[in-house]
């Protein structure tokens, strides 16, 4: 029995990886605090719940239209109007299983073997898998701590080729928290315009979670707008990472393809997530507020923290909830019996010293950093980072 060869082509997600470790530990009697997380810690506003509970003793128990109910399309209509002044119809818009298979839908609905696929470091985990998966090659522009870990105009130009088929990034950005700005994305938008056979992959799923001020989206710019897939969902701005639910808004020709491939793959997401994503999408936003005023109140005990711990260089995130801090000063020190050389075997000794777990920056492209989450609660975050320090003082 021999399994394919697509699954030697790529990683399962790191994240994940280290949430399960954890959960081992924690079985074990151990209490573990969990900085690995990738969801808020809330519960699901109120007025949502109650739509999906209502779908359900509505009876809306059936399959969907694969690209979701027409109420579901015209709702994301309305809020990229409401939220980012963006004209766009339901024939762009496919809502899919999280907006994980909507990236999954366009990768594979654009890349073919061989292609180029531009990503700026850090990003998220899964970009540079789906790729793989695609047969893709994965261009990596390199970013810094000192650089707000954005890039400029003229990196990413360097990195354009004749095979070059889609740029991909996140703002607010997983995991270093960079949000680009409107200036700063014009700058990028000026090459685009250059090269007009690129797509542009725009990862907004943070949105809401943005601590310097509105979010810009690429997509802002007319001439562009066309090859421009903007992703978004309700997973970290909602507090709904378990209903999966994610979507797209593209040309018609682009969101026809993706709904092609999620025709053959999930059919269509869930039909009472749908019905409680319109009630997201139309309404009140203040229980997404309040979550993203908490994550700025953490931002700030996180960051009076770190600045305290010798060898942790650590930016300020601009959105999302991690800090993604270099800890590579550490890389080569021992406690005596662990030896630290890189990134994982950081991580693993914060497990198995301080019970704490976090994410090697390896599987985000950058191999000097760790990403420790802000999404939870203060007295864990103060409990957690005061083991850090013990089992980092250890280190010689
Ligand atoms: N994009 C980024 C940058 C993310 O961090 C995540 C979740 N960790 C996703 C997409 C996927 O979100 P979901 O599938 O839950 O909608």
């Amino acid at each position: 029995m021999q399994l394919s060869s697509l699954l030697q082509r790529f990683n399962e997600p790191e994240t994940l990886k280290m949430a399960k470790l954890g959960r081992e530990l924690r079985a074990q009697g151990i209490d573990v605090i969990d900085l690995s997380l990738g969801e808020p810690d809330f519960d699901t506003p109120a007025h949502i719940k109650e739509a999906a509970i209502k779908a359900i003793n509505d009876n809306w128990s059936h399959y969907t239209p694969v690209a979701g109910f027409a109420d579901l399309k015209e709702a994301v209509c309305a809020k990229l109007k409401r939220d980012n002044n963006l004209d766009y119809k339901p024939e762009n818009i496919v809502a899919s299983t999280g907006a994980k298979q909507s990236l999954a839908n366009t990768i594979l609905a654009l890349v073919d073997d061989g292609d180029e696929v531009i990503i700026p470091t850090p990003y998220w985990v899964t970009y540079s898998e789906l790729v793989k998966i695609a047969r893709g090659k994965v261009v990596e522009i390199r970013s810094a701590l000192e650089s707000g870990f954005k890039i400029t105009p003229a990196q990413l130009e360097a990195a354009i080729t004749p095979k070059t088929k889609v740029f991909m990034f996140s703002s607010p950005c997983n995991p270093s928290g960079a949000v680009y700005s409107k200036e700063e994305l014009a700058g990028l938008a000026e090459v685009f315009r250059k090269y007009p056979e690129i797509y542009i992959i725009s990862d907004e799923i943070y949105e809401y979670i943005n601590f310097v001020g509105t979010h810009e989206s690429i997509a802002q710019f007319p001439d562009l707008k066309d090859r421009i897939i903007l992703i978004n969902g309700l997973s970290k701005g909602f507090a709904m990472t378990g209903w999966r639910l994610g979507y797209i808004a593209a040309s018609p020709e682009v969101a026809k393809a993706t709904e092609k491939l999620q025709g053959q793959f999930t059919s269509a997401t869930c039909s009472i997530t749908q019905k409680a994503a319109v009630a997201a999408l139309t309404g009140n936003l203040k229980p997404s507020e309040e979550m993203t005023e908490e994550f700025t109140r953490r931002r700030a005990k996180v960051m009076e923290i770190v600045k305290d711990i010798p060898g942790i260089k650590c930016g300020e995130p601009e959105g999302a909830f991690y800090i993604f801090p270099d800890v590579s000063s550490y890389y080569g020190k021992s406690d005596g019996t662990t030896t630290i050389a890189n990134a994982a075997d950081f991580c693993m000794y914060l497990l198995n010293t301080a019970h704490v777990s976090s994410v090697m920056g390896d599987a985000f492209g950058e191999p000097k950093c760790v990403r420790f989450s802000f999404a939870n609660s203060t007295a864990n975050i103060e409990k957690g980072w005061a083991r850090i320090k013990d089992a980092l003082a250890k280190l010689k």
